[in-house]
């Protein structure tokens, strides 16, 4: 396995000084030197062909030992210096301080094909950013990330990737419900990819510490590996940065809204400078839809990070972020600016995605109208969002009533005669708004069946899949790996899958909510 390393994060950012992998707070430094620790007895059990081929690395090269021992941090790749980075964060709205990679370890980086990757191990031992916990992961949470980031991938959404999934041999101990009955679980480790696993909060801790000069470092680096088309750094460039951020976070929101993702903890620390998924931890689908849902236990009270909360919090995110770049700006007129824009393209963008997930693709006046009138309805009774969307584009003059959405009631025959009559009347509505657009019907299903999924990885499918994994069997894994690469497909062997989520899964731990412990 021979890779094309490069070094230029280590080497043009400030190090830590101090050597020691200890806890503590670190200082005028964006990233300390550690080792990942051994591990009992690796084993990797998936990899993901279509990142290793990224990387430059063959399908045989991933089934050598080399690779288990780099991919669980039993091995250090020859002349690479592991490192865990330094950042801060505001976590449910509040300052949090320093953070950092308790449980990531950053091999190294990789570029193929003209492009720049950093391989990343979540799992693989304590930095000096662990605080009070262990630097391990658990194999729930890491099959958890590990489906999820490809799924996301192959769904069009912009993410970080997963390279491979392994075992590590130890054992973990956790409390997953925080109620005092904590347990040994299987230990894991997933190497994630990304161009720059940089967030929000790795710029937050400069201005935090009052450095603006390491903050300075930190904005050109980034401008230089990741924005270089927005030209030599200065006080224009790092105004055009702000706005390619807002924008790139804003488009990743709408992509989430779309398929009914909820990141589960949209904190700082967990917002990706280009605007990627990152940290995959409670999140969940929505099933039956519905504004008001968080898949987070921890947030159950206020429900800050609920799914129609979540264009709101990315904003809220980015006037953190706009804080922590204003030393370099010093000037708050063009921040408010971009702020400002991203609620009106927030507004417009929102009503473009949701009339083409409709299948409406000229503009009416009326089509918010028609929109808020349909989310209306979908929350008057549990109504599962893919399947509702999906089977939608089966409509047509002669295939017009409730009988096509049948199949995303959870409780069809239960449903008043009142909620009957405002489906049948937004059916009225939306058969007359068709007749405004310009496609034939078939057009339309093709173009709507692109956007709206057939298959999205379903909270209670991930728990199956680590129900068997735990007992040692991980061909379910590969049998949702398999099956989320073409969310859009029809896959008549899968059909099983394009199905609301059981009754026994409804209260279920990890199938509905889910806690951070990981
Ligand atoms: P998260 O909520 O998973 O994004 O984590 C928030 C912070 O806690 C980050 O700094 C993580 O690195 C850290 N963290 C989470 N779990 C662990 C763990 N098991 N060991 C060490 N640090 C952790
Ligand atoms: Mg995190």
């Amino acid at each position: 396995m021979k890779l094309n390393i490069k070094n230029a994060f280590i080497e043009e950012l400030p190090a830590d000084a101090i050597k020691e992998n200890s806890r503590r707070q670190v200082e005028n430094a964006a990233f300390s030197f550690v080792s990942p620790k051994k591990t009992a007895n690796p084993e990797a059990i998936h990899v993901s062909p279509e990142m290793a081929l990224e990387l430059g690395i063959s399908e045989k090269e991933t089934h050598s030992n080399f690779f288990k021992n780099v991919v669980t941090g039993n091995e250090v790749y020859p002349d690479t210096k592991p490192y865990a980075m330094c950042y801060a964060g505001h976590q449910f709205g509040n300052w949090a301080g320093q953070l950092g990679d308790g449980r990531a370890i950053n091999l190294f980086e990789v570029e193929h094909n003209s492009k720049n990757w950093k391989v990343q191990l979540k799992g693989a031992g304590e930095t000096p950013y662990s605080r009070t916990a262990d630097g391990l992961a658990v194999l729930r949470s890491s099959v958890r990330e590990y489906l999820c980031s490809e799924a996301m991938f192959h769904l069009g959404v912009p993410t970080t990737r997963a390279l491979s999934l392994s075992l590590s041999g130890d054992k973990v101990l956790r409390d997953v419900l925080y109620n005092g009955n904590a347990a040994y679980e299987k230990g894991a480790i997933v190497s994630r990819i990304s161009p720059s696993f940089l967030r929000f909060g790795s710029f937050e801790i400069f201005a935090a510490r009052n450095d603006p000069k390491n903050l300075k470092i930190l904005v050109d680096y980034t401008i230089r590996h990741h924005f270089s088309h927005l030209g030599k750094p200065s006080k224009e460039t790092y105004i055009h940065f702000f706005k390619e951020v807002s924008e790139r976070t804003l488009e990743m929101i709408l992509h989430w809204q779309r398929i009914g993702f909820v990141h589960g903890v949209m904190n700082t620390d967990n917002m990706s400078i280009l605007g990627l998924t990152i940290d995959y931890g409670p999140y969940g689908w929505l099933e039956g839809f519905d504004f008001g849902w968080t898949p987070n236990t921890t947030d159950i009270r206020n429900k800050r990070y609920r799914y129609g909360n979540q264009p709101n919090i990315g904003l809220w995110n980015l006037y953190q972020l706009a804080n922590a770049l204003y030393p370099i700006i010093e000037d708050v007129e063009p921040l408010e600016t971009i702020l400002h824009q991203y609620k009106v393209d927030f507004e417009k963008k929102s009503l473009r995605m949701m009339q083409s997930k409709l299948g409406l693709f000229l503009d009416d006046e009326n089509d918010l109208k028609l929109i808020q009138h349909l989310e209306d309805i979908l929350q008057l009774t549990e109504t599962d969002m893919t399947i509702f969307f999906r089977n939608l584009s089966n409509f047509s003059e002669e295939n017009s009533n409730l009988a096509l959405i049948k199949k995303a009631f959870y409780d069809f025959e239960n449903i008043s005669e009142e909620v009957k009559n405002q489906w049948n009347l937004w059916f009225q509505k939306y058969a007359d708004r068709l007749k405004k657009e310009s496609l034939s019907s078939e057009e339309r299903k093709k173009k709507m069946d692109a956007i709206n999924p057939k298959y999205v990885l379903r909270n209670y499918m991930s728990q199956l899949a680590i129900d068997a994994a735990n007992q040692g069997d991980y061909s379910l894994i590969d049998a949702l790996f398999q099956l989320l690469k073409k969310p859009y497909s029809e896959q008549p062997k899968n059909e099983k899958w394009f199905a609301k989520r059981p009754e026994w899964a409804r209260n279920k731990v990890g199938c509905s909510m889910l806690s951070c412990s990981s």
